[in-house]
């Protein structure tokens, strides 16, 4: 068997400060609340952690500031041994998101995206040579949009594009994922791009079709406890999800497009990449928090349930 290939995470890299309120506050109002502890998050580095963890050969690419906060960015990456050369340390702080989560479950977040914004065409195309040689490079929306559109000139392998948040890109750009993965909010907004003025399909696997037929290689919607559906030119398949108890979903999108890089950069087919995938996604689901849910190599990944079409 030959090695697999190299994957390439081009994103955030953020420090996740979390507060525990029995309600969100009002505007000008105090409230006491409980936690505090800075944890590493940005849904770049997640996935690089989670891609790391399943084994795969991974370098990130993004940057980080020059405050204290930078190391706890940084530190789930070094523990789960992803390549450092492609992060830049530029002046100003490292993104931060501050996440309030209420007693009803429900969160808000505020992110400031810090070194994150200065990831730019320039940054990306210093990182030429490691994009030319990966055989998946991976892209999220928390990045500025010169970033993500200077990749497809680069990339020689798959671009595994994760469009979240979703921003106005260029099509050509959309249209260069192979592949585009999102939950149904995300697609409706990328199709809205690709197709404007044609209403989005409601029902998941049309708007697959959709996305398809507007130039799209191949597809994977995310539905949570639903599983996913894969589309490319072999045509469309659902996957279902692993059953189990959810305590915290946090980063199970993340874990799930980590171990899609692992399984696409290793030869498999999309919808084999998918099933270990969809394994991944709902064990990071059993666990608090975003990268110290993702499973290692010593871990055992939850069965699919049946009944896949
Ligand atoms: P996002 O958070 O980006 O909207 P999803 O909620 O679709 O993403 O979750 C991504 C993947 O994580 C799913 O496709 C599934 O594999 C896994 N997952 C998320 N929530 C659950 C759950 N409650 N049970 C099982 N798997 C889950």
């Amino acid at each position: 068997m030959s090695p697999a290939g190299v994957i390439a995470v081009v994103g955030s890299i953020n420090v996740d400060l979390i507060a525990q309120v029995a309600r969100h506050p009002k505007p000008g109002e105090t409230l006491h609340g409980r936690g505090g502890r800075m944890l590493p998050g940005g849904k770049g580095a997640n996935q690089a952690v989670a891609a790391a963890r399943r084994g795969g050969t991974v370098e990130m690419i993004g940057a980080v500031g020059t405050d204290a906060q930078a190391e706890v960015g940084l530190s789930g990456l070094r523990a789960a041994g992803v390549g450092l050369t492609g992060v830049r340390e530029v002046e100003g702080p490292t993104g931060l998101a501050v996440v309030t989560v209420a007693e009803d479950g429900e969160n808000t977040i505020v992110v400031i995206a810090g070194a994150n914004g200065s990831v730019d065409a320039a940054q990306v195309r210093a990182s030429r040579e490691l994009l030319e040689r990966a055989a998946i490079v991976v892209c999220q929306g928390e990045i500025p949009r010169a970033g993500i559109e200077a990749l497809p000139e680069l990339v020689r392998g798959r671009l595994l594009h994760n469009p979240a948040p979703v921003m106005e890109l260029d099509p050509a750009v959309l249209r260069a994922s192979d592949p585009l993965v999102v939950n149904e909010h995300e697609a409706a907004l990328v199709l809205a791009q690709l197709a404007p003025g044609t209403d989005a399909p409601e029902q998941p696997a049309q708007m697959v079709d959709a996305l398809r037929d507007a130039g799209i290689t191949s597809v994977v919607l995310t539905m949570g406890a639903r599983g996913s559906l894969v589309a490319d030119a072999d045509g469309q398949r659902r996957i279902p999800a692993a059953p189990v108890t959810a305590v915290d979903t946090t980063g199970a999108g993340d874990a799930f497009i980590g171990a899609l890089a692992v399984g696409l950069a290793g030869g498999d087919s999309l919808p084999d990449a998918a099933r270990l995938a969809s394994r991944v996604g709902a064990f990071a689901a059993t666990g608090q928090g975003a990268q110290p849910s993702y499973p290692g190599p010593e871990d055992a990944l939850p069965p699919l349930a049946r009944g896949e079409a």
